[in-house]
């Protein structure tokens, strides 16, 4: 399949010098949409996943049909105050900025296996976050699975020693 015709560039979004892949267009075409997470479904079948976990907002795009075709659980990520129960938190940069991201506390017992998901690999700082998160309630990362990686920023080098998938590279 090929992705990279459903994904619009958008120079200088949201600051100056950033191309934000839009990956608005793919998810709007039902078989390419389709094709992506039936790739990632097909990555994570053989790993006895046990829930998907995927950081806000775009992780939740990608995650939820993932899990859903895996038949377990999903676990959101989200930016501090959003979540309404106890969390854990970790702050983390940015290609753009930097944050807080917050899980909920019981949301993954110790010892369960862990696919991530999320649209784009960038820095890495997002997917180290979330590593950082599921690791600290006991979970193991046992796969990464991004539609884009931009392998001009090295993000791949944050994830060194874990399992990723990429669809397509910038
Ligand atoms: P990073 O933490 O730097 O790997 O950034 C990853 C997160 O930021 C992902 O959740 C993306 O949705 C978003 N992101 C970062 N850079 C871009 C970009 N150039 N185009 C689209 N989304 C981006």
């Amino acid at each position: 399949m090929d992705y990279k015709k459903h994904v619009k560039i958008v120079e200088d979004w949201p600051k100056e010098g950033i191309k934000f892949k839009d990956i608005t267009p793919l998810m709007a075409d039902g078989d390419a949409f389709r094709s992506a997470v039936d790739e990632i479904v097909e990555y994570a079948k053989e790993k006895e996943i046990d829930i998907v976990v995927g950081p806000e907002a775009r992780g939740f795009i990608i995650g939820c049909p993932v899990s859903y075709a895996l038949g377990v659980g999903f676990a959101p990520v989200r930016k501090e105050g959003k979540l309404p129960r106890e969390v854990v938190k970790v702050n983390y940069g940015l290609e753009y900025g930097s944050n807080i991201l917050t899980i909920h506390k019981d949301a993954i017992k110790p010892g369960q296996r862990v696919l991530i998901t999320d649209d784009l690999l960038a820095t890495g700082g997002t997917i180290e976050a979330t590593i950082k998160l599921v690791e600290e309630l006991g979970g193991i990362v046992v796969g990464c699975a991004f539609i884009i990686e931009l392998s001009y920023l090295d993000g791949l080098e944050k994830l060194q020693g874990y399992d990723v998938l990429t669809l397509m590279s910038y």
